[in-house]
């Protein structure tokens, strides 16, 4: 197809698509506005958009706090995209804090104005537009809260420069993740500072077990099998049966931060084991102890499987 074409029959289905978020945002403030949700039985608005229309939380809220500010848009905008569900949830998040902050009900005419400021925006033009309008709301106060045991929210404002060290650093340490970069960071300052306290410092990575975010993101990070021969420089690169190894085992000592693991396969793993271990003892784990033509693994929880199944799937070469 030629690429005009593609592109305007493109720009049609981006309409529709706004056009349909539209209806979808004017259903809600319909919904809140007559209580239908009551009827439906649902706590709010929000329950019934997640509980009835599988809704995600932040998409839920998102829309119901742009559904408040509706009115003040006309709809020719938002289905040509000037104002979007995302800049009018900023604006509106917005309001509510000020209006928090004040004590009082923020003008229809203040909103409006305020609105029509961040047509043709981008997101990040319009947090800019919102923090230079709204200094004593967007600046200030950090808040710390746990949301489990295991974890907590930190909230904060981060200077632009700060801001661009912590990009960089995800650059650096190939992660999306700012906990992840606070992590390292925190941990390395805190090896500068207080070398005993680093080791023990009580941070995710510290976690008994190994959390599933960590173990997905240490594969991916590595693609395949780390392993390398220490004589040849040969690497494994295998991409079956990934796993996370700790390279000073938890047995002795070893900790969960990223620099203390690796991606293996089985085979690496076991191996790596064995080094540390001994062989006798990782023997203990397998159902044939003296393999010749099939091999089992030691798997976790559920305990040995039979060499039988593994020589039908696999093939390893001998275990020397
Ligand atoms: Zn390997």
């Amino acid at each position: 197809m030629d690429a005009h074409k593609f592109d305007a029959e493109f720009a049609q289905d981006v309409r529709r698509s706004n056009e349909a978020t539209h209806k979808v945002l004017v259903g809600i403030q319909a919904c809140e506005r007559a209580r239908h949700f009551v009827v439906l039985g649902f706590g709010s608005v929000y329950d019934w958009l997640i509980k009835r229309h599988k809704f995600s939380e932040s998409a839920a809220h998102r829309r119901v706090q742009a559904s408040r500010l509706l009115a003040l848009v006309p709809e020719e905008k938002f289905t040509r995209g000037d104002v979007n569900l995302t800049t009018l949830t900023q604006v509106a998040t917005s309001v509510r804090k000020e209006e928090k902050r004040t004590g009082q009900r923020m003008t229809k005419e203040a909103k409006q104005e305020l609105v029509s400021k961040i047509e043709r925006k981008t997101s990040a033009q319009t947090e800019q537009l919102l923090a230079a309008q709204f200094p004593e709301t967007s600046t200030g106060k950090d808040t710390l809260r746990s949301l489990s045991a295991d974890e907590s929210r930190l909230t904060t404002d981060l200077p632009q420069a700060t801001r661009a060290k912590l990009e960089r650093l995800k650059e650096l340490l190939g992660t999306q993740s700012s906990a992840e970069v606070l992590d390292e960071a925190f941990t390395a300052l805190l090896k500068q500072l207080e070398p005993a306290l680093a080791e023990t410092a009580p941070c995710e990575t510290a976690a008994k077990s190994l959390p599933q975010k960590l173990r997905r993101y240490i594969i991916q990070r590595a693609k395949t099998c780390e392993y390398v021969d220490p004589v040849t420089g040969q690497r494994c690169n295998s991409t079956h049966n990934l796993q996370v190894d700790h390279i000073v085992p938890k047995a002795k000592g070893g900790t969960n931060q990223l620099s203390n693991l690796r991606c293996l396969c089985r085979l690496h793993n076991l191996h790596a084991a064995e080094l540390e271990f001994g062989r006798a003892h990782m023997n203990k784990f397998r159902t044939v102890r003296e393999p010749t033509k099939s091999y089992s693994w030691p798997q976790k929880e559920k305990g040995p499987v039979s060499g039988a199944l593994y020589a039908s799937s696999r093939s390893f070469g001998r275990w020397a």
